[in-house]
């Protein structure tokens, strides 16, 4: 099932643009016509692209128009977070064909992790059976090494340190597999929606992550590990400053982390184990846990009053499970960021939280999987795996 380069080319584009005739594919491309024919042939005849209804041309005749077939395969998405894993099956659009949540503990290292993943990727109640994975795409809460999909020194993720989960897990899939760190993941998930080029997302979950959208792309740094917001340093005002989960004192993590706030109201003398308890105490109005949740939103607003400054992001969206918070979390990040921040940067800078928590963290993955299945050096693999 081999595709010509250019008729690669054709396929991508006419995925990023949406329907297009063939006079309007000549003029994007500079193709002569009878090589937008060729190629025209060729991607109808792979079935990726199919006829889109057509268009009153000038002099009324009828031009059709030409669409990527989102039903052509589909991808399997598994987001992963510490305590619970969110698994899709999506069409090559994005669109969620079928979902399902299933508890995991990220600390208990990768095999049972990748095994209730592997099950339940496996179980679900797919709507397109018919349609084969062209890949896969997962998130994980720690540092991912790209673009091997390595797992590098995880604050969280005991026994996880030097996996290359594409190693293991993209060969019980029997796709090729993208490995994504949470944040980022949600991060491009916020992008693909709101469309912002340049955005943060914060993960305020049980640990603290950044996602950061820049210039249309996704900011990884050097070896992958930006928007480590979660450990970075913040001023301190007291004595003791909190160790955190990292070995190091005084990370933002080790005061505004979900886990940080349970351990301060279980000083406090409440019952308090995880974020999902002081969730609950948040939706039930625990005076006490709304004073904790709105130091953490100053100090998470302190961390990034820095980040609007060096990064001058259209958006801050705030998403992970302590996202229900509201304007509880949200107050303190405003506060900060505009008393910090220069004018220019904070005018029209929306502060918010995701509209979509729970589910933007697929859309994100999905987004991602398709355009890397689709990429020049992949795709021919992708192709000839989904079609045998
Ligand atoms: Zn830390």
């Amino acid at each position: 099932m081999r595709l010509s380069d250019g008729a690669a080319d054709l396929v991508r584009l006419l995925r990023a643009a949406g329907p297009l005739t063939r006079a309007e594919i000549g003029v994007r491309t500079g193709w002569a016509r009878a090589t937008v024919n060729s190629r025209l042939d060729e991607v109808l005849e792979h079935r990726l692209v199919a006829e889109a209804g057509s268009e009153n041309g000038a002099r009324g005749r009828p031009a059709a128009r030409f669409e990527f077939r989102s039903d052509a395969g589909t991808l399997l998405i598994a987001d992963v977070g510490a305590s619970a894993a969110r698994l899709a099956q999506c069409d090559l659009g994005g669109r969620i064909l079928a979902q399902s949540q299933v508890p995991v503990v990220i600390g208990a290292g990768p095999e049972p992790v990748l095994d209730a993943v592997t099950e339940a990727l496996d179980t679900l109640p797919s709507r397109a059976a018919a349609a084969r994975p062209w890949a896969a795409a997962i998130s994980l809460p720690g540092p991912v090494e790209q673009p091997n999909g390595r797992i590098v020194s995880p604050p969280i993720m005991t026994g996880w340190d030097g996996l290359e989960v594409p190693a293991v897990l993209g060969p019980r899939l029997g796709v090729p597999l993208l490995v994504e760190n949470d944040a980022n993941a949600m991060a491009w998930g916020e992008h693909t929606v709101s469309g912002y080029a340049d955005l943060v997302l914060v993960k305020v979950g049980t640990g603290v992550g950044a996602g950061i959208v820049a210039n249309g792309s996704i900011l990884r740094g050097a070896r992958g590990a930006a928007g480590d917001l979660g450990h970075t340093y913040a001023p301190a005002d007291e004595a003791d400053v909190p160790l955190c989960r990292c070995g190091k004192a005084g990370c933002v993590e080790a005061y505004a982390g979900g886990w940080a706030i349970a351990r301060d109201l279980t000083a406090e003398g409440l019952d308090v184990e995880s974020v999902g308890d002081v969730t609950a105490l948040l939706t039930a109005g625990e005076p006490r846990a709304i004073a904790r949740v709105r130091a953490a939103g100053r100090v998470l607003g302190a961390s990034l009053a820095q980040t609007v400054s060096l990064l001058n992001p259209s958006e801050i969206v705030v998403a992970g499970q302590l996202a229900v918070a509201g304007e509880h979390l949200l107050s303190g990040i405003r506060e900060h960021v505009a008393a910090r921040s220069l004018p220019l940067a904070t005018r029209s800078l929306s502060i918010r939280t995701s509209e979509r928590p729970n589910e933007v963290g697929v859309t994100g993955l999905a987004d991602q999987a398709i355009r890397w299945a689709l990429e020049p050096e992949r795709l021919g693999e992708v192709l000839e795996r989904a079609g045998g």
